[in-house]
This record gives C-alpha cells, sequence and structure tokens, in this order.
C-alpha cells in the first residue's frame, strides 16, 4: 500500500519566525502539495519557560503572508495524555527507565543505525556512541526528542523534512521509532542557511527575523522565489515561479548537500522584479505607508511612477523618493558634470532657467520641455552635459536620479525654476 504523503513544519515557539525556518516550512509545503498529501504545523511547545503566544502568533503570521496554508495544526501542550501513554509502554516493556526521578530511553550496545536521507544518500552512525538519554525530565516534562517521534508516529508522519542542524539528533530518533515498533519515516535535511562569508546565519548577524523582511516591503511572491531558491535550483535555471509553479517544479533531491548563502542582493534583485510588475494603483496602495512625506495621493503617485523602476524594497522608498518634497541638499561641485567646467555649467544652467522661464505651465509635459532644452543648447552650442546633468543636481541633489524632464513634469514650474536659480547662486558663490 502506498504510503500517503504527510510532512511537517514543526517549529518551537521559543523565537520569531526565523528566515531558515520559513524556507523550511516552504520546503515542506512545497513536497506535500506536489504529493498530493498534508502539510501539518505542529508547535513543538512543550518548553514552558521560553515558549511565548506572541512567537506562536508571528510563526503563524508569517506562513499566511507566505500562502502556506495548512491542512492540519497541533499544539504539543495540549498532548500529554498521548506522551504520558507512550512513556509508560516503554517503561512496562523496559525499554526505559527512572533514574534519579527522570526517565532515560535505553540505547543499544552495539550495532549501526543508518539515516536514509533523500538528500545525504545513507548517512551512518555507530549506536555505541549514543548513551542512554532522557526522554522525561524529574519535572515531568517531556524532551524534544520523545515528543518529536511520538507526533510523528502519531501524525503519520512520511517524511521529515528539517535542517541539517537536526542530522545529529536523527539517530536517536530512529532508535525510539524502532522501540515503538513504528515505521521510519523518510528523511531530508536541508543545508544550513549562511551568510555571505559562509559564516553560520545567526541572530547576530543581521535580520533573520521572517517580520523584518514584511516590514522592510518585500512581497511574498518574492520571499517564495527567494526562498526556494536557497539551497535549490530549477534545472532550467529559472528564476521567478509562482507558488503553484514551484509546487511542480520543486524536487527535494535537487536540494544541495553544502550549506547554502543567503544573498540579499539576489533578494532584492527578485523584489525589484516584482515591484516592477505591479500596477501604479497596486504600488501606490503597498507603497502608502512608508511614505513620511506630506502631499496628495495624486502627487504621491506622480512621484511613485518615477521611482518604481528603482526600489528594491519599499522601506527605501523615503530615501529614494525625499527630494520630491524637501529642497535637496548637495555639494555644488556635483553641479560640474565631469566633461564640463564651472563656466559652461553656468551657462547652461542660465540657459535652462530662461527657456523654462519662458514655458507656459500648460505646455509643462515632459515631452515638450526635452524638445526645447534640446533645441536651445543646439543653437548655443553647448553639450548635454553642460545642461542635463546640472539641470538634474539642482532638481534632486543627486548624480542619479528620474530625467531631469520627469523631475521637471512632476515638480512643477515654480519649484523647478526655484531649485535651478538656487543651483545658479551655488556654482557663482
Ligand atoms: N522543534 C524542532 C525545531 O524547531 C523541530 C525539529 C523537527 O523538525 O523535527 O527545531
Amino acid at each position: 500500500m502506498e504510503v500517503e504523503t504527510r510532512v511537517r513544519f514543526a517549529p518551537s515557539p521559543t523565537g520569531a519566525l526565523h528566515v531558515g525556518s520559513a524556507r523550511t516550512a516552504l520546503f515542506n509545503y512545497l513536497f506535500a502539495k506536489k504529493h498530493h498529501g498534508k502539510f501539518i504545523l505542529r508547535l513543538e511547545d512543550t518548553d514552558k519557560e521560553r515558549n511565548q503566544k506572541v512567537f506562536e502568533q508571528d510563526i503563524e503570521a508569517g506562513l499566511k503572508w507566505l500562502g502556506l496554508k495548512w491542512d492540519e495544526k497541533y499544539q504539543q501542550s495540549k498532548r500529554i495524555d498521548i506522551y504520558q501513554k507512550h512513556l509508560q509502554a516503554l517503561l512496562d516493556k523496559n525499554l526505559a527507565y527512572k533514574k534519579d526521578n527522570a526517565i532515560y530511553f535505553r540505547t543499544p550496545t552495539s550495532g549501526k543505525i543508518i539515516v536514509n536521507d533523500v538528500i545525504r544518500g545513507e548517512v551512518e552512525f555507530d549506536a555505541t556512541s549514543f548513551d542512554d538519554f532522557i526522554i522525561a525530565k524529574s519535572n515531568g516534562d517531556f524532551v524534544f526528542h520523545f515528543v518529536n517521534v511520538i507526533d510523528d508516529m502519531e501524525m503519520r508522519i512520511s517524511h521529515v523534512i528539517r535542517g541539517e542542524d537536526h542530522l545529529s539528533n536523527t539517530p536517536k530518533h530512529i532508535l525510539l521509532f524502532q522501540a515503538l515498533s513504528a515505521r521510519v519515516p523518510e528523511y531530508a535535511h536541508i543545508p544550513l542557511i549562511l551568510n555571505s562569508d559562509r559564516s553560520k546565519m545567526s541572530k547576530r548577524s543581521g535580520d533573520v527575523n521572517f517580520s523584518d523582511y514584511i516590514k522592510k516591503g518585500y512581497l511574498p511572491s518574492a520571499l517564495i522565489n527567494f526562498l526556494a531558491q536557497i539551497g535549490w535550483s530549477d534545472p532550467t535555471n529559472r528564476e521567478f515561479f509562482t507558488l503553484e509553479e514551484l509546487v511542480k517544479v520543486f524536487d527535494l533531491s535537487r536540494v544541495q548537500k553544502a550549506g547554502a548563502v543567503f544573498d540579499v542582493k539576489y533578494l532584492n534583485h527578485i523584489n525589484h522584479h516584482y515591484l516592477t510588475q505591479l500596477s501604479l494603483d497596486e504600488y501606490y496602495k503597498l507603497a502608502k505607508k512608508y511614505i513620511p512625506f506630506k502631499g496628495t495621493s495624486i502627487y504621491h503617485k506622480k512621484v511613485l511612477k518615477l521611482i518604481q523602476e528603482r526600489a528594491e524594497y519599499l522601506a527605501e522608498l523615503p530615501k529614494l523618493m525625499e527630494f520630491f518634497y524637501t529642497t535637496p541638499d548637495y555639494n555644488k561641485d556635483l553641479l560640474v558634470f565631469k566633461k564640463s567646467t564651472p563656466a559652461l555649467t553656468n551657462k547652461g544652467l542660465t540657459l535652462a532657467l530662461n527657456v523654462l522661464s519662458s514655458t507656459a505651465k500648460t505646455v509643462w509635459k515632459e515631452k515638450h520641455l526635452q524638445q526645447i532644452l534640446d533645441l536651445s543648447i543646439a543653437a548655443e552650442g553647448l553639450s548635454l552635459g553642460d545642461v542635463f546633468w546640472p539641470v538634474r543636481v539642482a532638481l534632486s541633489g543627486l548624480a542619479g536620479s528620474p530625467s531631469p524632464v520627469e523631475m521637471l513634469n512632476v515638480l512643477g514650474k515654480e519649484e523647478s525654476l526655484k531649485r535651478i536659480s538656487t543651483a545658479l547662486t551655488k556654482i557663482n558663490g
């Protein structure tokens, strides 16, 4: 009889959802859906001192935000009777014993334990290297190894997909399954996530909390693609998939053994892609809460239209949008293009000021502004860098920005002229 695919994501709510755990959840989800099985959320909350409700909520919120719907949910703290029953059975069979009020599981004194891992193949352990271990503490609390295995057995888990850090626990778990006469699940230990310098990603090394990425304005679609590609790659090197498409192509056996680097630049690249796919209205809806500046929604949208191509995540918006709301501050040297001179820059800015002053508001449109500036530049024998470069800096205070005519259009005649005059004063100062 074919075994039904049942996998579980089993976080301990002793901390917020970690990006690595989010990836473990995703791999479990993809595997379950690919095999028309069940994805189970199991909160391993037996550590009364360290568990917190807020962490549980954070974990569930993260999964929901990603769109990883679970089919069943369990909480270990509500299953104590089940653990008690199995503990008693092990004691009755003399497979466990009491010592100093704790309960110890009896491990074999010889032989090998083979972990059959989908990613790593057969991993062999020497049974003698595992001493008898505690499964229930003297205060009555159950130990992780025990409840983890009881639940995998009770929940008929077919595949255990979890972080590589658990590989060393797996022989103990296999011994427990055997003692309980239960079927040992298939295992897949997925590689750890590393920083770009290949050190282990830990709390100390930056943003490891999943909610930080939500707060920074990354999109679920981007994080799904990014997390899927930490340690797994599509054979065709395709980068962008919907969750449904990933379900089809995801293959556990293509997950690499070696640690996988968390490359935030790649995440930014993916997120940028998805942000640029949004309509302006959709973009504005998401961006709104990141805009700290006063302005009408019409003005905000005009600005966003120019910025949408540039922002990699939404928390960058204040920095990218700022000069549309406040007068920019910059060093006057920036006004001079590298192939120009202060004298030519002065000429260029004066020309721009004159031409733009005599342009009626009714024709203050990108195309027209571009045309008249181009024509006057040619007529005066100046180069583009003598005019457009300092105008760009005058308007934005930056060397990189949307095009000068786009900014002129959004800032409007009055504000643009004011900024160009200021630039002229600076360059002559
Ligand atoms: N509660 C364990 C953890 O968060 C679960 C390990 C497992 O998936 O078996 O690391």
